[in-house]
């Protein structure tokens, strides 16, 4: 397990911004040491322990880049076409039975490994074939359609770094390499919990004034794409006693607690004393919106996140607090959110000195440029404001206010898993 010191959340100042806190998370949490080995096909999305050395250079031999006629670049012709007597055919996968001879070409295959003799290749779009013999014209430029072995990887190059969240074409790499298997770093395992007596899960009886909970699920959903094991703890009672026996139960076997509601400063949220009993709690007043102060604790050396209990103060306090937290019990490099820029077609009026998100989507204008249309209604319990947008528009603290036209920030969903 990570084992952090009860202080490392500790922060001086009465608000965070989101900076802050990113980076407090990226210095102070320790990754874990646990390794295991996964086969290419289960390595998708896994964090690579230690950097990966090509053993071998990619490509493994030069050859064509086209089908086409390998000659030697000293034959070229120079002041015009010329005819070439074939010296042979070489296929992918085959090598040339001979050199090429000085003053002939090669029939040549994309993918075959260039013949002796030959540094240049003429694509057959380019050339014409008369009486058996291949005319090639003038103007191309020695070395031309060959890829060099080693030009895409040179044997012995980082090709991946540790802490890489391995992507399909990560994957790919590895495959070329002719590696079987992978060294990446355990997966997290996260103890997920609701809390809130208005709550029910999907499948039990819903009194009248009760919830369905849905924030556990999103919150699962969102730690499994971030490559996490999750125990589904279910839902805990407004009540500190219980709270504070669960926290400390599921402690010494997770790397990470989450919790999702009762945070804020009533005195029906009970989440906070649960951690003062059996831990160390501080609240992070955070300087967004959504959002609300959000709780972060040490439990025997494991650390808790306490999202507030709104649907989209929760999901965007999870983007903010606890994927660079997964990120960095994983080791992982912090990938760095970065929004892309569009057109908002939107009036927004905001506090100055407080990071906000606005649920957009996007639409292609009569111009052709993307604008970021705004959810119309504001609220942090709407699900269908996630639902029925595709990204946040970034605001950042400087800003006070929005016109149609200016351009914006855009973290498309897509972008933040
Ligand atoms: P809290 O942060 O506990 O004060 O909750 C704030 C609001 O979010 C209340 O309206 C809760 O009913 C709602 N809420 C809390 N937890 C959940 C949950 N797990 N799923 C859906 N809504 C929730
Ligand atoms: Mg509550």
């Amino acid at each position: 397990m990570a084992q952090l010191s009860d202080d490392c959340f500790a922060f001086g100042g009465p608000m965070m911004s989101v900076d802050e806190a990113v980076r407090l998370i990226a210095e102070r949490v320790t990754k874990i040491s646990a390794v295991e080995t996964v086969t290419l096909a289960a390595a998708d999305g896994r964090v690579l322990a230690g950097d990966l050395a090509a053993p071998l250079p990619l490509p493994p031999f030069t050859n064509s880049a086209v089908d086409g006629y390998a000659i030697a670049s000293r034959h070229l012709p120079t002041s015009e076409a010329q005819a070439f007597p074939l010296s042979g055919r070489v296929q992918a996968g085959a090598s040339a039975l001979s050199a090429v001879k000085a003053g002939e070409a090669m029939r040549i295959f994309t993918g075959a490994p260039m013949p002796e003799g030959a540094d240049t290749v003429f694509m057959q779009e380019d050339v014409s074939l008369e009486d058996g013999k291949v005319v090639l014209p003038t103007g191309l430029k020695p070395g031309a359609n060959v890829r060099p072995a080693g030009e895409d990887i040179p044997l012995g190059h980082a090709a991946l770094k540790a802490g890489q969240r391995l992507r399909p074409q990560d994957v790919a790499v590895a495959a070329a390499f002719g590696l079987t298997q992978l060294s990446v770093v355990r997966r997290l395992r996260v103890a997920v919990f609701s809390t809130g007596n208005e709550l029910v899960s999907p499948g039990e009886v819903r009194a009248a004034p009760q919830l369905f909970d849905s924030n556990r699920f999103m919150l699962m959903a969102m730690l499994r794409r971030l490559g996490c094991e999750v125990s589904d703890l279910g839902i805990l009672r407004d009540e500190r006693a219980a709270l504070a026996a669960a926290l400390r139960e599921v402690a010494g076997s997770h790397d990470l607690i989450l919790t999702t509601g009762g945070v804020s400063t009533g005195e029906e949220d009970h989440v906070k004393a649960a951690v003062e009993a059996v831990g160390k709690l501080v609240l992070w007043r955070m300087a967004i919106k959504p959002g609300r102060p959000v709780a972060m604790g040490i439990i025997e050396g494991t650390p808790l996140i306490g999202l507030p209990g709104n649907p989209v103060a929760s999901f965007v306090t999870f983007v903010h607090v606890v994927r660079p937290t997964i990120l960095a019990l994983s080791g992982a490099r912090q990938e760095p959110l970065l929004p892309m820029p569009v057109r908002a077609a939107f009036t927004y009026k905001k506090k100055i000195a407080r990071r906000e998100y606005v649920r957009v989507h996007l639409r292609r204008a009569d111009d052709g440029v993307l604008e970021a249309v705004k959810f119309p209604r504001e609220g942090a319990g709407l699900l269908s404001s996630l639902t029925d947008t595709d990204g946040l528009v970034e605001l950042s603290e400087e800003v006070t206010r929005v016109a149609p036209g200016d351009s914006v920030g855009f973290l498309s969903y897509a972008t933040l898993l």
